[in-house]
């Protein structure tokens, strides 16, 4: 089994609620989705940005509140009119963060959290320097790959070109302000707050 080199912690730059833009990347299947619902029932100041994507619906989910789902002109409407924060092709489907919403929140206060892969982070990083931008880590990628098939709900090319894509964005976790191992949810949840600065 093989075993990722990374520590159970690192927070290389001190967390602090004042970075109100809050960027939450890892691989598709590490947990994120899992973390995030339990960050905003704790902390419901947080707003979580709803993405646009024109991937198709996973059985249960809801347009427009798990994400807005795009046909591809409209998503590219949208890049064209500069109505993305960010956006990035991700495993055959473009997914983007509308703007707008976001600047809204920020503006009135209220701490934003983005849940994106590895190229929106690395746009954010350009047009918001100080956003907090923390990684989610499985314990393994033996372990990765068993909750991507766990899921049953991709095809094996898709769950191939996750894993593939799992790869590089593990590559590039220390570019992160923090990285949070996934191996037991409720220690992650608490670090995870560690790393936002929550007490
Ligand atoms: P899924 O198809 O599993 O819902 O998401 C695939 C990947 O796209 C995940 O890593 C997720 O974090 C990422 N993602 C979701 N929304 C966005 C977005 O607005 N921008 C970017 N860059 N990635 C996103």
């Amino acid at each position: 089994m093989s075993t990722l080199l990374i520590d159970p912690i690192q927070i290389m730059a001190p967390p602090s609620l004042s970075c109100r833009l809050i960027v939450l990347t890892g691989p598709s299947g590490v947990g994120k989705g899992t973390l995030v619902k339990k960050l905003l029932l704790r902390h419901q100041e947080l707003w979580l940005s709803v993405s646009a994507t024109t991937r198709v619906p996973r059985e249960g989910e809801i347009d427009g509140q798990d994400y807005f789902f795009f046909e591809q002109q409209k998503f590219d409407d949208l890049i064209n009119n500069d109505g993305f924060l960010e956006w990035a092709e991700f495993a055959g489907n473009f997914y983007g963060t509308p703007i707008k919403e976001v600047r809204e929140k920020l503006d009135i206060g209220r701490p934003v959290l983005l849940e994106i892969e590895l190229n929106g982070a690395r746009q954010v990083r350009k047009t918001f320097p100080d956003a907090l931008q923390i990684f989610l880590a499985p314990p393994s990628f033996d372990e990765l790959e068993r909750r991507i098939r766990g899921r049953a709900t991709d095809t094996e090319e898709a769950i191939q070109r996750r894993l593939t894509r799992a790869k590089d964005e593990l590559n590039a976790s220390n570019e992160f302000d923090a990285v949070v191992i996934n191996d037991d949810i409720d220690l992650a949840f608490l670090k995870l707050e560690e790393a936002i600065g929550f007490q």
